[in-house]
């Protein structure tokens, strides 16, 4: 028995998982406190409900894996400058915490949250069939792993951040600080600067006001498919500059792996779904040196618990 944890800034997403099934599952709000041992606390809850629906206890847990933002020490089970999650903007021994939390003697396994999402499309979702590929998450930024030869591919740590793939020189600034990253145009943050910044030049758009009708603080994925139904033409254009980005990425990726497929996943990613891939592949087309081998275009399997599922297979992989 192995538990997946998918830590994020507003939700806290736990998984015990046997063989491949899940067999219990928690969900709580990221406590937002600002103190770490509130949110480590609140692990350790979703692992003990998880295990309880499982029919067990900690006792019988074999390992714990955590998908986490932030950048990850996985030798030292550190997270750091995890800025989305409160209290977590500086260095934190999550593994070693959360284990004595937990009554100490268990494993955990860090990871970045993106990767163990696609490790978990890959082992147990619509990645399943392929030696090959890369999962895209559409999000507050842009995140990608990479699974090559059926095995995750870190690199010397930082590969597979498709994100940050250069579309347009000297193009739109990136939440990295740099410019014409993918992130620029296809990150829902950045989306909402530009969207901001478009209104700012007198253009209109229904996207704030139903940010505010639904209580939201941010322009959530929510609020773009909203506006898109819609007509909202500002939306339109933000799409679009995110359906072409993404073109430009996903085939330069191809062009340079030959992969068998991508999976596109994300909250924005799950929101825009099969229409928007069709748009992002038709684009593509074009730019794909091996055009009659085209890599297949996928949205998630597992939807919003493919991290906590890969988390958990992480943990029982290692
Ligand atoms: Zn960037």
């Amino acid at each position: 028995m192995t538990v997946g944890v998918d830590l994020g800034g507003t939700k806290i997403q736990t998984v015990a998982l046997r063989g491949m099934k899940v067999v219990g599952s928690a969900r709580v709000p990221t406590p937002q406190s600002g103190v770490a041992e509130n949110v480590i606390q609140a692990i350790a809850g979703t692992i003990h409900v998880a295990l309880r629906q499982a029919g067990t206890d900690a006792a019988a847990l074999s390992g714990v894996g955590i998908g986490s933002p932030g950048e990850i020490d996985a030798a030292e089970g550190v997270v750091r400058q995890a800025g989305n999650v409160p209290g977590f903007s500086g260095s934190i021994k999550l593994g070693p915490l959360l284990a004595r939390a937990l009554g100490g003697g268990v494993k955990v396994k860090l990871e970045n949250d993106v990767r163990v999402g696609v490790l978990g499309e890959h082992r147990a979702g619509a990645g399943r069939p392929y030696k090959n590929m890369l999962g895209v998450w559409l999000g507050t930024g842009v995140g990608g792993g990479l699974i090559l030869d059926g095995e995750l591919h870190d690199g010397r740590g930082a590969a597979g951040e498709i994100g940050h793939v250069v579309v347009k020189p000297g193009g739109r600034r990136c939440g990295c600080g740099r410019r014409g990253c993918l992130e620029a145009y296809a990150g829902r943050a950045r989306m909402e600067r530009r969207a901001h910044k478009l209104v700012r030049r007198g253009q209109k758009t229904v996207l704030f006001e139903i940010m505010r009708k639904q209580g939201k603080p941010r322009v959530t994925s929510g609020v773009y498919t909203r506006a898109l139904k819609q007509g909202d033409e500002l939306t339109k254009q933000l799409l679009a500059d995110a359906a072409w980005a993404l073109s430009i990425a996903l085939s330069s990726a191809q062009n340079l792996l030959d992969l068998e497929a991508i999976v596109v996943g994300g909250g924005l990613g799950e929101e825009l779904g099969q229409p928007f891939i069709d748009r992002v592949v038709k684009q593509m087309a074009p730019h794909l040196f091996a055009d009659d081998h085209p890599p297949v275009v996928l949205p998630t399997e597992l939807g919003d618990l493919s991290g906590a599922v890969g988390a958990a297979l992480l943990a029982d992989e290692a």
